[in-house]
């Protein structure tokens, strides 16, 4: 057995673990190997933002003490790493970068310029990534960019078409005029603000209906009115006629008893659309759709004078006119949720479009179902997904009209207008660039292509079958589903449900057994970590100072999984400390066993049963732990272990033995050796460096502690008897070496006498234990009698007395 270096250098040690596991191929998932069971794990392919903060830190510190410990369990861990690269961010720094707009060049042009700017961020991401220690299978790398990977995502698209999952439709949607571009309910930010409510007379064959909206803007696109069918006030109106104030239509009055009759008048005007009731009522009763604004919110003809306004302007311009003119009966302030986009914080106004849909909300049931029977870390996130399934009320849209992300892969008949869809062979394809060589049933031969891009979450969303081969390898399902799906809970709406619709309506199948959800991370003053707060902590200057090993264990410890926890510098340096303490106990037990011979078994000494006990106890707990994701747990119980059991009093109780001779000493080198193998690979997941450098320098210098097997709970190992008697001696040994500390005695110094007072079983005990005491104090006389007596008494047994004579 080798002996570790007296300096503990992380920084260079883990650098060079890094590169040994790469090139040695550690962390590779074995494709062929059909003995092993399959642990996969679908890592959520980051969006490269050119950061990689401490909340990134906290992701992939869960996935990798994950994939580690399953590789230990003897799992054939699967832990691919892709970049989900296309997205309106790039194309805003692309144009600001050039100083062009994307309309200024050839779509595949700007596309290009796009692609070269992610590679970048994504060098940095991919650089963390390798720094903090993860075990990614780099020959699994992916970028969604790719042609390779868009051609698997445009394949999606043609199977949920012919499974008619997919359509084209001219429904309402939500659209951000500033962006311009439609955007999924995922994506909508909800706000309350304060706004004003306006009331406003309508005009009936008997008189006046007052009406109270937030929206007058959206009068010249009102097409009927509405009012409960049991309102007493209006009963008499319903299936008549009213006029509309200033622009003059005339609307019908229906009885909806989606009305609530107690708020503003009773009355509402139902619009196109001023929000998701009125898409429920223009359905629901065949109302039709009034075209108010364009993709840029600028109100259109129907507007009148108020016509080439952006919509806001125009509501200012119209209530103005109406005040002046009587119209406006009353306003008064009032709070009202608003939806905003997520980019740009624009409020959404909701548009009937073309677009393309997937059929989402006929699967809320299957997806509950789903939901409810697989595994969540932590449970109570289970519920996130179900409440936001069940909340849905529309297809997913998936068009969007922009440049950087996966083509629809479709062209359109110029004559008739019928749609011809790519064949699976002609994949992956722009038609923006390549024109199709076809000829339509009804003849024609020329194609108009489909303009529209998909959602870059469609990308993102088939990870589950993507890492596990589909669809070229014939053994993708061995991969398949995902044995787990980790990710932030802040993307449950979006990741994790598009994941589990997406693979419901491909394969029928859940995408992932089990879902690991982490918390948030926090600035050590308890708000959200940004740069402009300045509580923001950025990786390389944790890297640089403290390695990864450390930050793991604050990323591991930090708090309960799912649960925000904050970045305290304390826990790293906490995690730093315990590292130089089991360097130093590792060192110490390297050079206490160069001389020993694991051929010559003896009988184990009492505390030598005593710490192996201990240490079984210490496998159970932080197995369980493990096994639930409770990492925190895990790593706080070995910790413990190693350093306020074996560290503070094993070790010391033993030196004595150590440096003597004869079978003692024997007793507890084999005792040394057993239980330091045991709790390093219990610590391996977390801190995989140090642990490494550890296991190569004493015990195999050629294989790697994380392909070794972990250690196993043996319940012939537990010694209850030895636990009982090893706790009272060992208190005994540390109580009186605080009295030894207290009256400034150096530890080393002998003692001349040492009386303990105890009764019967714990006389036993001591007696038992009194070489170890004798030893480990450096007492010359140590008496035990049995009774009451003593200037102090033991800590933890108030009972036990005891007198020391220097
Ligand atoms: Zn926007
Ligand atoms: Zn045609």
């Amino acid at each position: 057995m080798n002996v570790l270096p007296r300096k503990m250098d992380c920084l260079q040690m883990e650098e060079k673990w890094q590169r040994q596991w790469e090139a040695d191929g550690t962390h590779r998932y074995d494709w062929d190997d059909d003995t092993r069971p399959v642990y996969s794990i679908d890592t959520p392919p980051p969006y490269p933002s050119g950061d990689f903060h401490m909340g990134n830190f906290l992701n992939w510190t869960y996935f990798d003490v994950r994939a580690r410990y399953k590789r230990m369990r003897g799992y054939n861990v699967l832990f691919p790493q892709g970049w989900d690269c296309h997205g309106l961010p790039t194309e805003v720094r692309v144009e600001k970068a050039k100083g062009i707009r994307k309309s200024d060049v050839p779509p595949d042009v700007f596309r290009r310029m796009c692609e070269e700017w992610i590679e970048q961020y994504i060098g940095i991401m991919k650089t963390a990534v390798i720094r903090m220690g993860c075990s990614v299978d780099w020959t699994t790398e992916y970028r969604t960019m790719e042609p390779e990977y868009m051609r698997k995502i445009q394949l999606s698209f043609l199977q949920l078409y012919e499974k008619d999952m997919i359509y084209k439709g001219e429904h309402p949607i939500n659209w951000c005029p500033r962006c311009e571009t439609a955007i999924a309910d995922a994506e909508v930010e909800h706000e309350t603000k304060r706004g004003r409510i306006y009331t406003i007379p309508f005009y009936t064959d008997d008189g006046e209906v007052l009406i109270a909206t937030t929206r007058p803007v959206y009068l010249p696109a009102c097409v009927a009115l509405g009012v409960h069918p049991e309102d007493e006030r209006y009963r008499h109106l319903i299936g008549g006629k009213a006029r509309v104030p200033v622009f003059g239509q005339e609307v019908p009055i229906i009885a909806n008893d989606e009305v609530d009759p107690g708020f503003g008048t009773g009355a509402m005007m139902i619009c196109t659309y001023g929000d998701k009731a009125d898409v429920v009522a223009v359905a629901r009763f065949n109302l039709p759709v009034v075209k108010l604004i364009d993709g840029r919110g600028i109100l259109q003809t129907v507007a009148g004078e108020y016509a080439g306004m952006p919509i806001a302007e125009g509501q200012e311009a119209l209530v103005e006119d109406m005040r002046e003119a009587g119209l406006i009966k009353e306003e008064h302030e009032l709070d009202q949720e608003v939806g905003l986009c997520w980019r740009c914080d624009t409020p959404i106004e909701v548009v009937t479009a073309l677009q393309w849909f997937m059929r989402t909300i006929s699967l809320t049931d299957k997806v509950v179902e789903t939901a409810k029977r697989i595994t969540w870390y932590p449970d109570w996130m289970r519920q996130r997904l179900i409440d936001w399934a069940t909340g849905l009320d529309w297809d997913w849209v998936l068009s969007r009209q922009r440049v950087f992300a996966t083509p629809v892969p479709a062209w359109y008949c110029k004559s008739c207008g019928k749609i011809r869809l790519a064949k699976p062979e002609e994949l992956p394809v722009d038609p923006k660039v390549t024109s199709i060589d076809d000829v339509c049933e009804c003849g024609g031969t020329e194609f108009v292509p489909d303009t529209d891009v998909m959602d870059t979450w469609f990308d993102s969303s088939l990870t589950c079958a993507i890492h596990a081969g589909w669809p070229d390898r014939p053994n993708w399902r061995r991969q398949f589903p995902a044995s787990v799906h980790p990710s932030g809970q802040d993307i449950i709406r979006t990741w994790a449900y598009y994941l589990m619709v997406r693979h419901l309506a491909l394969f029928d199948e859940t995408a992932y057994e089990s879902a690991l959800i982490n918390g948030m991370v926090f600035g050590s003053d308890g708000r959200m970590m940004s740069k402009s707060l300045g509580n923001y902590v950025a990786t390389p200057e944790v890297f640089s100072k403290y390695g990864a090993d450390a930050p793991r264990q604050w990323a591991a410890a930090g708090g309960s999984t799912g649960t925000d926890i904050p970045f305290r510098w304390e826990d790293v340096e906490y995690g730093w400390r315990f590292m130089r303490k089991l360097w130093n106990a590792c060192r110490f037990t390297g050079m206490r066993l160069q001389d020993y011979d694991p051929a010559e078994g003896v009988e184990p000494m009492l505390l030598d049963r005593w710490i192996v006990s201990k240490l079984q106890r210490t496998v159970k707990k932080a197995t369980e732990a493990m096994e639930n994701c409770d990492f925190m747990n895990a790593t706080e119980a070995t910790r413990n272990f190693i350093w306020h059991v074996f560290c503070d009093h094993y070790l010391e109780a033993a030196k004595t033995r150590l440096y003597g001779d004869g079978d003692g000493k024997k007793a507890a080198q084999q005792t040394l050796l057993y239980t330091v193998e045991r709790m390093i690979k219990l610590m391996a997941p977390i801190m995989p460096h140090i642990i490494e450098e550890i296991w190569r320098t004493m015990y195999d210098p050629n294989a790697s502690i994380h392909l070794s097997a972990w250690p196993m709970y043996d319940e012939a190992m537990i010694d209850e008897e030895a636990e009982k008697t090893g706790d009272i001696v060992i208190a005994a040994i540390s109580d009186i070496r605080r009295e030894k500390n207290r009256m400034g005695v150096s530890l080393n110094a002998s003692m001349k006498s040492v009386k303990l007072f105890a009764s019967g079983n714990e006389a036993e005990a001591l007696r038992l234990g009194s070489t170890d005491i004798k030893d480990t104090l450096k007492i010359e006389s140590l008496e035990i009698f049995a009774g009451g007596g003593g200037d102090m008494n033991l800590e933890d047994y108030p009972e036990i007395g005891f007198t020391v004579t220097l």
